[in-house]
């Protein structure tokens, strides 16, 4: 691995975003640098929208919901293009997981398992199209209840830079199933394999102005989206001052919004547990993506018996891992940026001035540029719960170990901060992985594995600060419609 990156892909290129099926700059003619975190430079860019961007791609998206081609066409056509933009997710594979990985510096088996994760939404979403039925209401005599899912009419999905592609599949994927049309916004950071799809998508048969991606900072083109009174639905997954951000200029119109907003989430290992099976899953959920995942497992409760052996283990993995250029293929890639490089090392020098023991550290790779944004991912033990390591999101390849006494106390350590995305219970004991999976408060809590990201029939959002609503599965589906009732009078 020499300090020069060998990935090409999209190098010089121009981007264009895609508005009402065709390839457009923005209108102001601005850009923004697109640049790779493995070594900090730039090497593409893309178009810097703003309100009149947004106003264009509304109107186009308000025009393809009216004329309703999408929305009256039947449910079963729907889907078929939909497993059709699969089937294209599949056969431009490669190029994507590239572009993938360069836009976000993540390491190319991670690009390859979100093209993965892409196209399962799609099989999903495509075969679920004439799948989500209403119901008959028994009524008053002489009457006929019935209710139907309508689509909201025109979705905004603002997507984050951690994982664009599999996001953005999950928002296209439910909302154009229902019969919405949308305007997708992805990260500043990350818009290329956005733009991609909405190409693909134009070739999978999706009629203009269905399916419009405009690309553009958060402040100017995310909050003129947000508060758009063309908009019908917002849906958002991000962190959580955005969130409330995006949740305000969409209460000025009164529309509905999805909010998957990141956590703290706990895994919590109990003394019985198969500790052998557990660590490399443990070290997983906060290494992979580099820690940049809502669902990081980034807080391990350990009964007090096995502590040491379990924080030993830990340790010793730990001081293994090695952060390196996306193509190099290492533990992790880079972090998405400079900010959030500095946003991280701010939380872990705070925790070490504050007198926390670092357990292990692991490495950069010895040839890894100087000006990319790598951090070596660090293991804290034993973290005081109240701390800011133990109660705030990193967002960084940093985990903290805490110690509980009793399966009461686990459970009051696991539901202790504002979050409650989702978690992990490590035991053999039946009984107690029913009790605890029960108290826990997460959108998600697996039994003796850990699921961060994987599984797209599982519907996935959170409790408190981490948000509302819920994406993945058939949940999505009713977030994506609202219920229409219809009532016969016959006599
Ligand atoms: P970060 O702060 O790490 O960039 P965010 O949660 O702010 O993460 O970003 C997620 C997405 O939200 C991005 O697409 C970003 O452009 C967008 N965004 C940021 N601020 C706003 C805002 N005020 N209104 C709408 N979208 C926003």
């Amino acid at each position: 691995m020499g300090a020069h990156l060998s990935t090409t892909v999209a190098e010089g290129r121009a981007f264009m975003q895609l508005v009402d099926g065709k390839a457009a700059d923005s209108l102001s003619g601005e850009r923004i640098d697109v640049v790779c975190p493995s070594d900090g430079r730039s090497f593409a860019s893309i178009p810097a929208s703003g309100k009149a961007d947004i106003d264009r791609a509304v109107a186009a998206a308000r025009t393809a919901f009216a004329t309703a081609s999408w929305a009256r066409m039947p449910a079963l056509e729907r889907g078929r293009r939909l497993t059709r933009l699969g089937l294209l997710v599949e056969k431009n594979a490669s190029e994507l997981a590239a572009l993938e990985s360069r836009d976000t510096g993540k390491p190319v088996r991670q690009g390859r398992a979100d093209v993965n994760a892409s196209l399962r939404y799609f099989e999903f979403y495509g075969g679920a199209a004439d799948k989500i039925h209403g119901d008959t209401i028994p009524f008053l005599d002489g009457y006929t209840a019935l209710t139907l899912r309508e689509p909201h009419g025109v979705v905004a999905g603002i997507i984050p830079w951690n994982y664009p592609l599999q996001i953005l599949s999950r928002v296209v994927g439910a909302g154009l199933s229902m019969g919405n049309t949308l305007v997708v916004k992805p990260a500043e950071d990350a818009s290329l394999t956005a733009i991609r799809m909405a190409e693909l998508a134009l070739e999978a048969g999706f009629p203009e102005g269905v399916f419009n991606v405009v690309t553009g900072t958060g402040r100017e083109a995310g909050a003129a989206l947000a508060g758009h009174p063309g908009i019908d639905y917002v849906t958002f997954t991000g962190s959580p001052p955005t969130g409330t951000a995006i949740q305000q200029a969409a209460a000025v119109n009164n529309r509905g919004v999805t909010m998957e907003l990141g956590g703290k989430s706990p895994q919590i290992v109990f003394a019985d547990a198969d500790i052998e099976k557990a660590v490399p899953v443990l070290v997983n959920a906060i290494i992979q993506n580099g820690g940049q995942t809502c669902s990081a497992g980034s807080r391990i409760l350990i009964e007090r018996p096995a502590y040491e052996e379990v924080a030993a283990r830990l340790a010793e993995r730990f001081e293994k891992l090695v952060a390196g250029p996306h193509d190099a293929d290492l533990d992790l890639g880079a972090l998405i940026s400079a900010r959030q490089k500095v946003r991280v090392a701010q939380m872990v020098a705070e925790a070490e001035r504050a007198g926390t023991k670092v357990l292990a550290r692991g490495a950069i790779h010895s040839e890894a540029p100087a000006s990319g944004h790598y951090f070596a991912p660090v293991l804290f033990g034993e973290v005081n719960p109240e701390s800011h390591l133990a109660q705030d999101e990193v967002f960084g390849p940093v985990l903290a170990l805490l110690a509980f006494e009793t399966e009461e106390q686990a459970i009051e350590l696991a539901n202790s901060t504002d979050y409650g995305l989702i978690a992990g219970v490590w035991t053999r004991d039946g009984a107690r992985q029913h009790r605890v999976a029960k108290r826990v408060r997460a959108g998600q809590v697996f039994v003796n594995a850990y699921g961060a990201g994987g599984g797209v029939e599982l519907p996935f959002g959170g409790f408190g600060k981490s948000g509302h609503g819920r994406e993945k599965g058939f949940e999505a589906l009713y977030d994506m419609s609202a219920t229409k009732t219809v009532v016969f009078n016959h006599g």
